[in-house]
């Protein structure tokens, strides 16, 4: 199998799938793809929509998917800036094998600013927690206007809401972690599939 992008650039396959990263649920597995120095790696979930798995990532550059329905970014005001940080919940589950100094060299070698803390970031150094839509405390959905989600095509409807996750369903996160300023209750990941008014209705007041 190949991916090909813009007609002509074809990457290949290149070696036989891979086993999903030790720690995460929900993956089935990874493929990967190169051409010349550029690898593409296609990570392939159990779940019908891959938003229920992107939360486990390490970093919100990482927090986007492809799906029968489009194409999906959580974090676009970052990583449309080149900008990241380390999901809280990363940062505190030790043990997992994961060296986070190597994830902020990898992100740099790609041409990326990542942080450890989201408040590292100058232009949010000052922030109100829990509204700013980037703030890893703050409650967001699949269908506020924080979210990019770019419709295939082919199943574009006339509605002004389309399908996202499966036409009932949406999802609505937070991150968690500390608070920015440090002062405050530390906060669990939340990752929650509601029925899609709910996620509507969220993504609209928050
Ligand atoms: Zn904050």
């Amino acid at each position: 199998m190949a991916i090909t992008i813009d007609s002509h650039l074809e990457f290949t396959e290149q070696t036989q799938a891979l086993d999903p990263f030790p720690g995460y649920s929900g993956f089935r597995h990874i493929r990967t793809f190169c051409k010349d120095e550029n690898t593409i790696y296609l990570v392939v979930v159990a779940d019908e929509n891959a938003i229920n798995v992107i939360f486990q990532f390490h970093a919100t550059a990482d927090m986007n998917f492809l799906s029968g329905y489009g194409l999906f970014c959580a974090y676009p005001n970052l990583t449309f800036n080149n900008k990241s940080y380390t999901n809280p919940s990363a940062a505190d589950s030790s043990g997992n094998g994961y060296n986070l100094k190597m994830l902020a060299k990898k992100l740099k070698r790609r041409g990326l600013e990542h942080r450890t803390r989201f408040v590292e970031h100058s232009q949010w150094e000052t922030h109100v927690c829990g509204t700013e839509k980037n703030c890893p405390t703050t409650l967001r959905s699949m269908y506020d206007e924080a979210a990019l989600f770019v419709p295939f095509e082919s199943v574009r409807t006339k509605s002004w809401s389309p399908t996202m996750y499966d036409g009932k369903n949406g999802v609505v996160w937070s991150l968690g972690g500390p608070p920015c300023n440090g002062r405050g209750l530390y906060t669990d990941l939340i990752n929650m599939t509601v029925p899609v008014y709910h996620a509507e209705v969220e993504g609209h007041i928050s």
